[in-house]
């Protein structure tokens, strides 16, 4: 028998491959026990009924690039209900408006000058320094010392202008966090590559990104009509008719020996296994693999979260203006409110927004286009702004609202709302991550039989999540069959 930890999305995709995945359970598979602390499946993965519409309040979309997302909803059978994202485009405030993201960046590093130049986010001396690099490239002087911080490497580039309004919000928004620490390797590997070249870095990303553009052609996002939730709600049935006992209310709290054998204590009771895939996050499983290897629990300390919030929002149609470009707004950190808005909605002078993002729900995604409604979501918090945890539901909620009337020109008070929180939501990748991660899975793989999963090694988006559940998954079954087999002889 194997054990899951945690039923997020990469727990349960590692119970879909441990149940025998797109092909279903073969006769000599594992049985398989997930174990679930709270009384939801899911974990990040969340969905709620607005103006009667399924509408998500954790991710509302997945990269289309990556296949491993597509592919696992089409395993379980929800392949028609995947909604391509059905506009594109968004923009930026900068310089006190809103303002269309220009084209050619790639994960929000300029490629080319010209765009950026037209779109007025960044100042006469911002654009100057940017220009700088074509004409007088400057040689990146470090090597890559195997991971470098995204925005010191990109500011000693392009300037800092071009980290602080563009590249920061475009990478850092995707983690809820900067890229002052960023680490490059694990989110960018191309720019450290393009870094190294003693040309332009503009042109060096944009020749590396010319190897990718055969993926163009998919639509950047994917949703599902009927929200996340669908997608666990099937894979908990599928998974229940596959024979996987599913187990809620089950927090997995020790995890000791029994010989070869592993046997997990959760909720006063406890279940012996051959193998086990954590996919808890990094505090409980520091937690599990603290007597085993202090060690890698420590490392995994060392990996910090950003708490977030989204606040969704049913407005009258006529509450914002038509002219709302693309699929939403980012908002770079710490832009102050404009000091006349301050002063009118009684902020302090210099406050910045709260708002980090706001995403046009109607626009993006057409079963979510409804009529004389127009849904809104508004993400608030991220690494270093913490500002809402401390806030009601009912004060953050009016804060948002007034930053709405700046950002979006919105007027009047939404007909519905719901607040979401997520804490300790979303990993921090900083400098030396990958050798974190790297340490400690040799360290959990010398335990035998035990494999870690989740957003916080290889990748915080869903497909990367998947990829993660389903590759630990694969690594325990071939440990133990191998190990079986080694004993067979
Ligand atoms: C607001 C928000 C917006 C996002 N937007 C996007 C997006 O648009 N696109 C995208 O691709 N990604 C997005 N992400 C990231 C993505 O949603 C997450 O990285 C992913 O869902 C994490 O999945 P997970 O299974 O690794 O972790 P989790 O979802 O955190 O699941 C871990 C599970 O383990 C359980 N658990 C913890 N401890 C124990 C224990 N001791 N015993 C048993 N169970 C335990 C928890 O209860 C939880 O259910 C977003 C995240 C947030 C928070």
């Amino acid at each position: 028998m194997i054990a899951v930890v945690g039923g997020g999305i990469t727990g349960l995709a590692a119970a879909w491959e441990l149940t025998g995945g797109a092909t279903g359970p073969a006769a000599e598979g594992p049985s398989v026990v997930l174990l679930e602390s709270s009384t939801r499946l899911g974990g990040k993965l969340a969905s709620v009924q607005l103006c009667g519409r399924a509408v998500d309040v954790g991710p509302d979309s997945f990269l289309g690039r990556r296949p491993e997302a597509t592919q696992l909803c089409r395993e379980v059978g929800l392949g028609d209900e995947l909604v391509p994202v059905a506009t594109s485009g968004a923009s930026i405030w900068a310089r006190g408006r809103r303002r269309p993201i220009p084209e050619g960046l790639y994960l929000g590093v300029p490629t080319k000058l010209l765009p950026v130049a037209r779109s007025g986010i960044l100042s006469v001396g911002g654009t100057l320094r940017l220009a700088a690099d074509i004409l007088v490239p400057r040689p990146d002087t470090r090597g890559p010392l195997g991971d470098r911080a995204i925005g010191p490497l990109v500011s000693r580039k392009l300037g800092r202008q071009a980290v602080d309004r563009l590249v920061d919000p475009l990478v850092g928004g995707i983690h809820a966090g900067g890229v002052a620490d960023a680490s490059a390797a694990a989110l960018f590997p191309a720019l450290l590559t393009a870094a190294q070249r003693r040309s332009s870095l503009m042109r060096s990303l944009r020749q590396l990104r010319a190897r990718g553009a055969h993926l163009d052609d998919q639509p950047l996002f994917w949703a599902l009509r009927g929200g996340f939730a669908s997608l666990v709600e099937r894979l908990a049935e599928r998974l229940g008719e596959r024979g996987a006992d599913v187990r809620l209310a089950q927090p997995v709290d020790r995890m000791g020996r029994a010989g070869a054998r592993w046997v997990l204590e959760a909720g006063g009771r406890q279940v012996t296994v051959d193998g086990v895939v954590i996919a808890t996050g990094t505090d409980p499983a520091a937690a599990l693999l603290a007597s085993h290897d202090p060690e890698a629990a420590a490392i995994l300390r060392t990996i910090d979260y950003a708490s977030v919030a989204v606040v969704t929002f049913a407005f009258p149609a006529d509450a914002l203006p038509d002219d709302l470009f693309g699929t939403g707004l980012l908002v770079p950190h710490g832009t102050p409110v404009p000091r006349k808005a301050a002063r009118q909605l009684g902020l302090a002078a210099g406050e910045p927004f709260m708002v980090t993002a706001c995403t046009y729900l109607w626009a993006k995604w057409p079963h979510l286009d409804l009529p004389g409604i127009r849904l809104l979501r508004a993400s608030v918090g991220r690494a270093g702004d913490s500002r809402h945890e401390t806030m009601t539901d009912d004060d953050l909620v009016h804060r948002v609202v007034q930053e709405l009337t700046v950002l979006l020109d919105a007027a009047g008070e939404p007909d519905d709302v719901i607040v979401s929180r997520a804490t300790r939501a979303l990993p921090q990748y900083r400098v030396h991550h990958l050798l974190r991660v790297a340490s400690v899975e040799a360290a959990v793989r010398r335990l035998g039989g035990v494999a870690i999963a989740g957003a916080a090694y290889h990748g915080v988006g869903i497909p990367a999540c998947v990829e993660s559940g389903r590759h630990a998954a694969s690594d325990v079954v071939a440990e133990l069959s191998g190990t079986a087999g080694a004993a067979r002889t």
